[in-house]
Formats: structure tokens, sequence, C-alpha cells
């Protein structure tokens, strides 16, 4: 029977999945240690993984007859695994494409409306106790309708967070990336990031992080934009160059940001905390109790077909 490792707590609904397999759940919310890793690589056939599991070039080179063949990551993104490291070790890396995809761009959404309506801002007025009553000038915020968006990367997400702009919202899409795309509803190519910048209203990032995205929203880009425009990040945390953005916010570059991931995660800025023209969610893209099970049942099923022997349904 092989022997598999599940890094982070999962959805009960999971685990019944793993049926045949010999599983060692480790029941906690943190991210396996760098001894945790190592044994993990010599002691299991495969690791049922998640963000934060720092897989790195340096652990495989300490565990060069590695037991483990398969890092089935619980999640799109896999930035913190060195997929070029893992294979030239012999290790093949998987991952959970489009269970995420509308409950991210549904995030994107959420931290645009928060951050356009200030409505985090509203929020802590109501609760501090401070609300004096309704008057036609408070708390003026942006209006959405009809605005222009720009995505950053118009992958799958990207693409869900611009139809919701486009059929929901009315707004203009520009986007942002490697190649135009076919899409079934009007968007604007734009082949340079600084234009789309100047360009729009509001500003998505939707980009894998790896060493080509990071700090591609920096300086120059927040420089850019208009003052009364929002950046908004659901991307990674590295995406954008934290020290740049708090510098925009706190001198008014920008009128607004908001943000689901950080540089440093979990760690977040004082200064950012300090400051009231920024939406701040602890990564909560894929947050929602369906689709956390639909990314554990699509990591379980990229197990089963590898130990099978059958072709893998997310191989990245
Ligand atoms: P995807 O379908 O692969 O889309 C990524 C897009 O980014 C693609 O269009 C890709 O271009 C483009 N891109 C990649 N590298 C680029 C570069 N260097 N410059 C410009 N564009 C580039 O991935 P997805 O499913 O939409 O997910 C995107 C990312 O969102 C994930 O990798 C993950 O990091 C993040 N995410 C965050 C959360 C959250 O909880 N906040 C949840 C899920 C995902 P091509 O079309 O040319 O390949």
């Amino acid at each position: 029977m092989k022997k598999v490792l599940v890094s982070r707590v999962l959805p009960e609904a999971v685990y019944p999945l793993l049926e045949g397999l010999d599983v060692t759940r480790r029941d906690q919310t943190s991210p396996l240690s760098a001894d945790e890793m190592r044994s993990a690589l010599g002691a299991f056939d495969g690791v049922l993984c998640t963000l934060g599991d720092q897989f790195s070039a340096q652990m495989f080179a300490d565990v060069p007859q590695a037991r483990c063949k398969i890092l089935a990551n619980f999640g799109v993104g896999y930035n913190h695994i060195d997929v070029a490291a893992a294979k030239a070790a012999g290790i093949v890396v998987t991952n959970t494409p489009g269970a995420v995809t509308d409950a991210t761009a549904d995030i994107a959404m959420t931290l645009m409306l928060m951050s356009a309506r200030r409505t985090g801002e509203g929020e802590r007025l109501v609760r501090a106790g401070q609300w004096e009553g309704w008057h036609p000038t408070q708390m003026l915020g942006l209006h959405l309708t009809g605005k222009t968006v720009g995505i950053v990367g118009m992958g799958r997400i990207g693409q869900a967070i611009a139809r919701r702009c486009h059929f929901g919202f009315g707004m203009k899409v520009q986007y942002y990336g490697r190649s135009p795309k076919e899409l079934d509803f009007d968007a604007a190519f734009q082949s340079d990031l600084i234009d789309l910048a100047a360009n729009v209203d509001v500003l998505v990032t939707a980009v894998p992080g790896s060493a080509e995205t990071h700090h591609l929203i920096d300086a120059q880009v927040l420089g850019a934009m208009q003052s009364h425009a929002r950046l908004i990040n659901i991307a990674r945390g590295d995406v954008v160059e934290e020290k740049a953005l708090i510098d925009a916010l706190q001198r008014g570059v920008i009128g607004g940001a908001g943000l689901d991931v950080y540089e440093f995660e979990p760690a977040v800025p004082d200064a950012l905390r300090a400051l009231d023209n920024v939406v701040l969610l602890p990564h909560m893209g894929t947050s929602t109790a369906e689709v956390r099970v639909d990314m554990g049942r699509m990591a379980v099923e990229n197990l089963q077909a590898f130990f099978r022997g059958d072709p893998l349904p997310n191989s990245v």
C-alpha cells in the first residue's frame, strides 16, 4: 500500500477519497518545517502538500534518493515548489486548476467593491460607534459601473474576473499578458503594462507567482496609475512590490488597494494596517467549503491516478 502524507488539515469529506492508500494525517494548520519536508520526501511515496510547504531545490538536494515520487499540490498556485528541481529529482508535481477559478474571481470582485466603495472604512466607522448619520457627502467612493478594469494575466481567473466586470458591471476590459486571447466578449489587449496601468480605473493582478512575475507591479507601474485608481492583488504577494505599494498609498499616488495576498505573508506590515485606503483580506480567494472539498478531490485524483499508473489529470 502506498504511503501518503497529508500535510495539512483538510475538509473531512476529502479523507474518504484517499481509500486504498496508507494515509498519515498531519492535523496541523501550519506549513511543514524543513525537517518535516525532508522526512516526508524520504518516508512517503507521495505528499499531498499545499501553500507554504516550501519545497525548494535545497529540499530535493538534501534527500537525494527520495522515496516520494509525487507532490500533489492542493491549490492551483505552486510557486512554493521548485518544479524544475522536483522533476530533476524524479518527482512529479500536480495542482488543482479550475476548482478555484470562480471563488477567487469572487474575492477579486469583493476587493474591488470594498476598495472602490470604501466599505471596510464604513464598517469600521459603524463598529467604532462613530457614525453620525447619513449625509450627501459622507464617505464618497468610486462608482464602478461603466469604468475600465485592467487585468494583468488573462488566464482562468483573469477571464472570470473580466466576465464579471463586463457582464455584471458594464465595465470596459483591457488586459496585459504574454499573448492576446480569444474571448467571447470585448477586451482590449495591451502589450505594455505601463500603458494598461495608465488607462484603467482598477488594475487587477491574476498572474502566477514566479521569477518573471516577481515585483511585476513596482513603483513605475504604480506611478503610471491614475490618482483615483485601485490596485487589486489576488495573485501572489510578491507580484506586487509591497514597499512601493505602501509608498504609493501613503502619498496618494493611487486611490486605494485591495489585497488578498502579501509579499511576506502571513506578515502584514504595520504601515499597511495603518492605512485606511487599503482593504486587507487573509488570503481568502478559495475559502468556501465547496471549493476546498473540490480542491481536495482533485489533489486526491492526481495521487490515485499516479499510483494506478494512469495519465495525470493535472500535472504541472
Ligand atoms: P492560469 O490560468 O495559468 O492564468 C495565469 C495567466 O497569467 C495566464 O494567462 C498566463 O499567460 C499569465 N502569465 C503567466 N506568466 C506571465 C508573465 N510573466 N507575464 C504576464 N502574464 C503571465 O492560472 P489561474 O488559474 O488563473 O491562476 C492564476 C494565479 O492566481 C495562480 O497561479 C495563483 O498564484 C493565484 N491564485 C490565488 C488565489 C488566492 O487565494 N488569492 C487562489 C487561486 C489562485 P499565458 O496565457 O500566456 O500562459
